[in-house]
Order: C-alpha cells, then structure tokens, then sequence
C-alpha cells in the first residue's frame, strides 16, 4: 500500500517537473491579470483611436462602419441566397426565412473547394470561380429561374460607404489574389457573374463575417450586440453610437462597427508581449508585419507556433532527448487541430504519443506531458488575448450605456472556439475576471456567418420594400 502511494507521489512529482520546466520556458506567453487588463486599456484606446477622424488615417485598429444599422426584428420574409467566403470553408447558401407564426429560418447549403491556385492567383479568377459555383448551386436546386436577391459574407478588412459595397483594403490569413487590393469586391463578383447570362442575382449586401454572426444570434436574442469571430483568423464587431462615428454622418442611433482586431499590435502596441516565436510565425507568413494580434490567437497560427516552441525546446535538449527530425522542422506538420487533440481531458496524452510519434520524435510519457504543456500555455494566452479584446469592448459598450452594470449577448462562430475542448471555458472564465462589471450570455451561432448576410440582406430588402410602399 504505501509502495503504491509513493509510485503515485513520484509520478506526480515527475509530472509537476514536467510542468515547471515547460513553465519557466515559456514565461513570456503566461499573461498576468495585470498585464491583460493593460492590454484591454490599450486596445480601449486603439479603438478610440480608429473611431476619431483625425486619428482613424495612422490607426492600426480600423474600426470600419458597417452600414448595418438594425437589427432583426422577426418581420423579415422571403429567400435569399448567400455566400460565405474566406473562413475555413467557402460556401453558398439558400436561406428562406419566414415571419409565419415564429421566427423561421429554413437553410440549404453547399461546400466548395478554395485551391490555393484561386485563392492566391489572378482576382479576375478568384471571382470567376465564386460565380461559377453560385451559378452551380443554382443548378443543383433549381433556382435558376428564380430573381433572388443575395448577401455576400467577405471576411476581410473592407472600406464601406454603402451597404452594398467594399473596397479591400488587404487580404488576410491565406488570401492573396492579386489585382483585388484597393477594388470594390461587390462590383468584381457582379461582373463576374455577367458570364452567365441565366445567373439573375442583386447582391444588396457586404457583410464581414463578425456581422453576420452578430445579425444571425441577433434573430434569436435581441440583446445581442457583439459578434465574435475565433476561427482561421480573429476579429469582432459590435453596436457603436453613430455620433462617436466619426467617419459617417448623423447622430442618432447606432451602427454595427467591424473593429478588425486582428491588426492590433501592427503599429508596435504589442511589441513588449510578442516572443521570438510570434516574430518567427510573421516572418514566415503571406503578410509580414499584419495581423500581428491575429498572428497570436487565431487557429491559422496557434499549430505552427506550437510547432516552433517544440523546435527550440529539442533543440536545447529540453524534449526529445534532443531529437529533430525533418517532419519536426516542416513548416505546417503541426495543425490547431493537433492542439486540440492534445488538450483533450482523458485522450490527451495518448493523443499527444500518437501525434509526436508520427512526427518521428519517439516520445516519452515525460515528452508527452511537456509538450501537453506547451500546447495548454499558447492556446490559453489565445484565450486570454481575447478575453481582454474583447473586455475592452464590453467596457466601452457599458460606458455608451452609462450604466453600472451591463448585461448583453456576445454571438461567437469559428472553428478555433467551438471545437478546442478547453477554449471556450477559459475564454468566459478571464471575461468575467477582466470585467466583473459586465454579465455576458454567450451564444453560438451555428454557419452563423453566412446565415447572418441572408439575415442582413433580408433586412435591407425589408427596409427597400416599406420604403417603395
Ligand atoms: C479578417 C477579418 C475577419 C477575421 C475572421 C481576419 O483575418 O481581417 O475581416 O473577420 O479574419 O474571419
Ligand atoms: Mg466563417
């Protein structure tokens, strides 16, 4: 009994060494309370800063206007078609909503491959390719006859004047088409599918994907302000008050703002919390010196940063018993995915053998519980980043209010946050700590994204048509 006792003492007291160890490496991705609600007070004033005429030219943090003024309000009615491009998946989408009886919203839906050859290759293409499967999909269901009016879901940084349009004004994660840069995206896809002569579609709407998230758990739930995106890449919108919008006229009432998140940092904000690892990731990216907050959260890099970390420590014989092998130094041999695995509660560390063994590392449990470790420490400073991002919206949305208190609902999407076992609970957790002031219901949107430009397209046509009445 008591030889048992002590197996069990040592193998903790080896587990816990395992831990320290990975802990004292990768000190500088452990952030403090202290330090995260630093960093809610800069983006606070990143955020002011995008929001300011004067300001908005040199901000990093672009606070794009929307042009999304309402949201649902369940009288909606009729079908649209949307398409939902540049998340993980490229999709097109039939969504038929109805006011009879209770709110309804009926969904049909395709996936289509994005080659990389489309996707970085000549924008002329990239948006024939879009129109050719819209014009697929219309095939498939028979919807070729049919005038349907059409809400594109873009998720990239665009410049809008009007609904209905959206200058680009970089691409992000694992676009680069050229010649899109600068060009109104909505007139591109237009020409595009001029090609076909029987494809009769309006495109009324550009939504980036953080709105079209917002709008769909906007349906559901009324007090939903803020939509979040925690996928490929990361960013979030919400409701500000029109009179703090510099860029647009008016005063009264309120318009959905894109914040762009992902390029905090970019102007140097961050400078003191990225690690040689972060710097390496954005050296080797399709946008060096963008994104740079993006590049320390979203699921297109946490992997790959993983994978980096895993490098340096076997380099300095800190894992592996100092092994490296070809696989181990291959750029994307480590997904998110892998992450997740190795986070699991119970799988975990079987997992974490199955994935290092692949790798050609020959783990040992030791190995396992370190690496294990490592991946607990780079997808928690994710969380945290975005707890205080997001923090520092909620702070600001309470000041709009003047209340003590406020209660709203976040709508979330992206694969990073719905299928790493641990995000979400860590997420919600530094939330309430960061701002204790602030009672948030959270709520998933399933393909919220493209569901979402349906719903903002289905607005704008509800507002056309009281206005043609
Ligand atoms: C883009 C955003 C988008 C986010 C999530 C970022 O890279 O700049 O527009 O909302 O990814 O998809
Ligand atoms: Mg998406």
């Amino acid at each position: 009994m008591f030889a048992v006792h002590l197996m069990a003492f040592y193998f903790t007291k080896l587990k816990e060494d395992q831990i320290k160890k990975v802990d004292r490496f990768l000190y500088h991705m452990r952030l403090s309370d202290e330090t995260l609600l630093d960093i809610m007070a800069r983006f606070q004033a990143e955020m002011q800063k995008g929001l300011g005429k004067d300001t908005n030219p040199t901000a990093s943090v672009k606070m794009l206007p929307t042009f999304v003024r309402a949201i649902p309000d369940g009288s909606e009615n009729g079908e649209f078609l949307s398409l939902d491009l540049g998340g993980s998946k490229f999709r097109v989408l039939k969504v038929q909503v109805s006011e009879e009886g209770k709110r309804n919203v009926q969904m049909e839906s395709q996936f289509y491959p994005t080659p990389n050859e489309i996707i970085r290759g000549n924008g002329t293409e990239l948006f024939e390719y879009v129109a050719d499967c819209l014009a697929d999909f219309m095939k498939t269901k028979e919807l070729m006859q049919k005038k349907l009016p059409l809400g594109l879901t873009f998720s990239f940084p665009c410049k809008q004047t009007k609904l209905e349009e959206g200058i680009l004004l970089s691409w992000t994660k694992k676009f680069k088409a050229r010649g899109v840069q600068g060009t109104d995206v909505v007139s591109s896809l237009t020409n595009a599918m001029k090609r076909h002569q029987d494809l009769d579609v309006d495109i009324l709407a550009l939504v980036n994907d953080t709105v079209g998230t917002m709008m769909t758990c906007a349906y559901d739930d009324p007090y939903c302000e803020v939509g979040v995106i925690i996928g490929t890449g990361t960013n979030a919108c919400y409701m500000e008050e029109l009179r703090h919008i510099d860029l647009v006229e008016g005063d009264e009432g309120r318009m959905c703002v894109n914040t762009e998140w992902g390029a905090f940092g970019d102007d140097g904000a961050l400078e003191d919390i990225r690690t040689e690892f972060d710097r390496e990731i954005d050296r080797g990216s399709l946008n060096p010196g963008k994104q740079l907050f993006e590049k320390m959260v979203s699921g297109m890099y946490l992997g790959e940063l993983v994978r980096l970390i895993l490098v340096k420590m076997a380099k300095e014989g800190l894992l592996f018993e100092g092994r490296i092998t070809p696989e181990l130094l291959t750029r994307g041999k480590f997904n998110t995915s892998d992450v997740s695995a190795i986070e699991k509660n119970k799988e975990g560390l079987h997992n974490a053998k199955e994935i290092l063994t692949r790798l050609g590392v020959e783990p040992s449990d030791d190995d396992c519980v370190a690496v294990q470790h490592v991946c607990t420490i780079v997808s928690f400073r994710s969380a945290n980043l975005v707890a205080a991002t997001l923090g520092a919206i909620l702070s600001r949305l309470r000041d709009n209010k003047g209340t003590p208190r406020l209660r709203t609902t976040v709508g979330v999407d992206g694969s990073l946050y719905k299928t790493h076992p641990q995000y979400s609970r860590r997420f919600h957790k530094t939330l309430r700590r960061l701002v204790p002031d602030c009672d948030v219901r959270f709520l998933l949107s399933e393909s919220g994204s493209g569901k979402g430009a349906a719903m903002v397209t289905a607005v704008a046509y509800r507002l056309a048509e009281q206005h043609r009445q």
